[in-house]
């Protein structure tokens, strides 16, 4: 398997140096040159255990590693480190809808899933290739700890993760910048997390300056990332279909950088049994507008209880775009200058209302995810984070057809967020030990500028020392 740029200025590179290039050097996102259709596989894959399936699904994708290297890759990274273990990605009913609990891993959040695979990737890349790879993260929260916890103590590799300066939760601020290890910077930045990421887009588009220092990815503009999030997304079609007797199922996801909801679309594209995909916002609509309009433009940033997606330039979409327009890289590409030139940009509906049949959208205000999290804790004594509070809340506004069953992605741990769970059910019930445990524990952070030269002097500083 090949990867081309959306921009459609790079050639087509091996799976290996498609990770390791993060964003791709034309500044487009980097694609798999097809996406294989795995139909006639589905018998035998509903069988399979987590690790397995992750096997086959990924062997698809990364065809330039040997297949045992692959298989060990995938072990080391999903067996015995989620504590729901052996099942990687759990799933409990609550009242009609069944929960998909993606927070077992390391950190409490999703991202652990895609993360603990790229951690173990970067490791055996850079023992085969030799040389040092210099990560550059954004993160509105979680992306930050599970990517420290992914690489914290790596050989060769170091980790600078920019967060916006008291805009993260405490709890998600000390996850990460109580990682003490040597390899791993915390920085606070003095802006929103779309400073962050516009900071880490200038330095990865710095051609010289990413070549000189090995800048490298674990956003979700990292292909790796959106790719093992496709196994989850089967994994748990299959299991609906096996609780519920239904062909078909519909997953509804909470998005922010359009990654996750990325992942389940490109399920669905190889065959998984997903009939629908149902995205769900904050009051950060920029997704769910362009879902119900066709018009994709930024607005302010608004600050919600489900600040992982307080965000309103998803990098992601860019991935989405281009298949969407055909795979015409040109066509994307002045897609992409429109936005950048006007702040906005536009494609045609498919019916009235409607840019894309598989897609249904909704967003939701801090009233709805407070309502949410307290309806299901009330109904079902089954707690859910304010991420996952969104989804849950689009679905019961919607007029969804009950008979098809609905997969609801859930995020991250509610124990993350104790404010708004306390908020929302006036008592203090969402706790876990190992978050209980960070508040004693010291921490290192350094806080620098909303400026990109002042994040690449630090970062220079850091190497050279
Ligand atoms: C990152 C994150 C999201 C959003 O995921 P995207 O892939 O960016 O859409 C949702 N919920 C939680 C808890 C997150 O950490």
């Amino acid at each position: 398997m090949k990867y081309v740029s959306t921009r459609g200025r790079i050639e087509p590179l091996e799976f290996q140096d498609a990770v390791m290039m993060g964003l791709g050097d034309d500044g487009g996102l980097l694609v798999p040159q097809q996406i294989p259709n795995v139909a006639d596989r589905l018998a035998d894959w509903a069988k399979l255990p987590y690790p397995e399936l992750a096997f086959e699904v990924i062997s698809l994708f990364a065809t330039d590693i040997p297949r045992d290297d692959l298989r060990d890759l995938i072990n080391r990274s999903y067996v015995g480190t989620f504590d729901s273990d052996p099942e990687v990605a759990p799933i409990t009913p609550a009242g009609d809808m069944f929960v998909m609990e993606l927070w077992h891993g390391p950190t409490m959040s999703f991202k652990d899933v895609a993360l603990q695979l790229l951690g173990n990737l970067f490791e055996y890349i850079l023992a085969k290739r030799g040389g040092k790879l210099n990560i550059v993260a954004a993160t509105s929260g979680d992306t930050g700890s599970a990517a420290i916890c992914g690489v914290r103590g790596r050989k060769g590799v170091n980790i600078f993760v920019m967060h916006p300066a008291g805009r993260v939760s405490p709890i998600q601020e000390r996850q990460m910048t109580s990682v003490l290890d040597a390899n791993v910077h915390n920085i606070a930045i003095d802006g929103s997390f779309d400073d962050c990421q516009r900071i880490m887009k200038t330095l990865a588009c710095d051609l010289e300056f990413k070549q000189t220092y090995s800048l490298g990815a674990v956003n979700s503009v990292n292909w790796a990332r959106v790719l093992a999030q496709t196994v989850y997304y089967f994994q748990g079609a299959f299991k609906l279909q096996r609780l519920t007797g239904a062909a078909t199922i519909r997953a509804c996801v909470p998005t922010g950088n359009f990654g996750d909801i990325l992942a389940g679309w490109y399920a669905m594209k190889m065959g998984a049994p997903i009939s629908q995909l149902v995205l769900a916002t904050n009051h950060n609509d920029i997704l769910s507008r362009f879902f119900n309009s066709g018009v994709y433009s930024g607005g302010d940033v608004h600050h919600t209880l489900a600040p992982a997606m307080d965000i309103q330039v998803a990098s992601n979409f860019e991935r989405y775009l281009y298949h969407k327009v055909g795979d015409d890289p040109g066509r994307l590409s002045s897609l992409m200058q429109q936005f950048a030139d006007t702040g906005s940009l536009q494609i045609d509906c498919e019916s009235p209302g409607v840019v894309d049949s598989i897609f249904r959208a909704g967003s939701t205000v801090d009233d709805d995810i407070l309502a949410a999290i307290r309806d299901c804790y009330n109904a079902n004594e089954y707690l859910v984070d304010p991420h996952t509070a969104c989804g849950l809340s689009v679905i019961g506004s919607g007029e969804f057809d009950r008979s098809v069953p609905t997969l609801c992605v859930s995020t991250a741990h509610p124990a993350k967020f104790p404010d708004a769970i306390e908020q929302a059910t006036g008592q203090d019930l969402a706790h876990h030990p190992a978050i209980d445990a960070l508040d004693d524990l010291p921490t290192r952070c350094e806080p620098i500028a909303n400026d990109p030269q002042a994040v690449a002097d630090f970062i220079v500083k850091t190497i050279q020392q």
